[in-house]
């Protein structure tokens, strides 16, 4: 498999012609087979799936790269709640969160039909305006003869874009859904470098352990209105870690509430995030925390792309 070249100033010459990049959403109730899905589609591709839990953000699950493509899957916190619990705001929120992908997929378990926290969904998608499959997962656990009925009723639920019939676990369907997703992704180089690929694991964890601290520090503060991106990480050779990290705020007034006082608040900050990396790495680490003022970057379009530029804040 041939890899892009590194990133650099020349990144969008280094993509194969055709090449196509962008996000997905996965969405579905519990147990309908995200999980399985989204292992079937990566199946050997140069792919990373994320350890990280959930934040209230696009969380980023997969990154699968292949010679024509790079798609990043991604979760929405929030998203997958029961009907009862949702209000206007939730919608909101989920809404936005999903504003930045590409394509959403929707997966309904074929056995139990469409039901009501489908519906739920779908109130979410009417938000978004974003194309949308419905994936009709686990038609081996079904009647044949129930698909097709399955597939008019759901017809009338929604405009998606298209509706797959497959199964995860055997990955009939699977093949076509794929050539699908990147048919419809736009033409663009790959989002995030090779080493960003490669770390991504390591930097999303070093990430939200610096945005846990942020989180505790200023919790009333700043509900909500940070980002923190990992720039580099770099081991020397005698296995200590130096880290670059930012955290974006919106405005100025929020970034003097991070730095604090003198500087403390932000150094008390590193500090314990420092020692919560090196815990994390089993080796010593260094660590240089910047923030950075990004007006509205919450509502970047892909806020995420932010990740694969890093040091250009
Ligand atoms: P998630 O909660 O949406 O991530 O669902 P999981 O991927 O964890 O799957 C929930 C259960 O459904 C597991 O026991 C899977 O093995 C099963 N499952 C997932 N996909 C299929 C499928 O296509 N057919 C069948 N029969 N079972 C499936
Ligand atoms: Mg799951």
């Amino acid at each position: 498999m041939s890899l892009p070249a590194a990133p650099g100033t020349d990144r969008q010459t280094a993509s194969p012609p055709g090449f196509r990049s962008g996000f997905v959403a996965l969405a579905g109730r519990p147990n309908v087979g995200k999980s399985t899905l989204l292992n079937r589609l990566i199946g050997t591709k140069v792919s990373i799936v994320s350890p990280v839990p959930q934040t209230t953000r696009l969380v980023i699950r997969a990154v699968a790269r292949s010679a024509a493509a790079e798609i990043v899957y991604v979760d929405t916190p929030g998203i997958h709640r029961p009907q009862h619990a949702m209000n206007r705001e939730m919608v909101e929120a989920a809404r936005e969160a999903l504003s930045g992908a590409d394509l959403i997929l929707q997966l309904i378990d074929g056995a139990e039909g469409f039901g009501p926290g489908d519906g739920y969904l779908v109130r979410i998608l009417e938000e978004t305006r974003l194309p949308a499959f419905l994936v009709i997962n686990k038609i081996d656990a079904m009647r044949r003869s129930a698909l097709l009925p399955l597939i008019d009723d759901v017809r009338r639920r929604y405009a998606w874009s298209e509706i797959h019939p497959c199964s995860a676990l055997t990955g009939e369907g699977c093949q076509e859904l794929e050539d699908s997703i990147r048919a419809l992704l736009p033409e663009g180089p790959p989002l995030f470098p090779d080493d960003f690929v490669t770390d991504l694991p390591t930097r999303l964890a070093l990430a939200e352990i610096v945005r846990e601290q942020l989180l505790l520090r200023t919790r009333d503060e700043l509900p909500h209105a940070t980002a923190v991106i990992v720039d580099a990480v770099e081991r020397s050779e005698t296995g200590e870690y130096r880290i670059a990290a930012t955290i974006y705020v919106d405005r100025d007034s929020q970034k003097g509430i991070v730095i604090g006082k003198a500087g403390a608040g932000i150094k008390a900050i590193g500090a314990t995030a420092r020692m919560g990396m090196a815990a994390f790495l089993g080796a010593p680490a260094h660590l240089s925390l910047w923030v950075k003022v990004k007006k509205g970057w919450r509502n970047e379009v892909q806020l995420l792309r932010l990740l694969g530029i890093s040091g250009k804040g």
